[in-house]
Order: C-alpha cells, then structure tokens, then sequence
C-alpha cells in the first residue's frame, strides 16, 4: 500500500506544478513574512516551500535564516569550499 500523501506533500507537489508552468504556488504565499517566524514557523515553511528557491522566494529564504539562526540548518558549503 502507498503511503498516504501529507498535507505537506499536497501543497508541495501544487507549489511544484504551479513552479513547472511558470507560475508562483497558488497555495503559498511567497513574499516576506512581516513578522519574524518562529522556528517551528520556519521549518513548516521550508516544507511548504520545498519547490521554491531560496533565492526566488522571500518567505523560504527568511524561514531559512531562522533555522540557520537557530543552528537546525547548517549552510552546505560552496562547491569547492572543502
Ligand atoms: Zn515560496
């Protein structure tokens, strides 16, 4: 038996689909939060958002630096950083 999507797994899979057409998510909204997020706040939008680039998208790159703020999130290194 299939695993049953999330709920998380639907908005993405949307967000993606929207994202192949061009198209921002029609289920998310991607512009800065205007408060900051909390962390639990933050790591929701990353799963909501996991179609979305950072660079793209305000509201994953701001969840984004709660998290590495936090230390949940370590930055990966840039190609050839090592
Ligand atoms: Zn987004």
């Amino acid at each position: 038996m299939p695993k049953q999507p999330t709920v998380w797994d639907i908005i993405a899979r949307l967000a993606q689909e929207a994202e192949q057409q061009g198209q921002p998510s029609p289920v998310l909204d991607h512009v800065a939060p205007a408060v900051p997020l909390t962390a639990r706040q933050a790591h929701t939008v990353m799963q909501t958002h996991r179609a979305c680039e950072r660079w793209q998208c305000a509201r994953k790159a701001a969840a984004w630096d709660v998290l590495v703020a936090v230390g949940k999130v370590v930055p990966r290194p840039r190609n050839g950083a090592m």
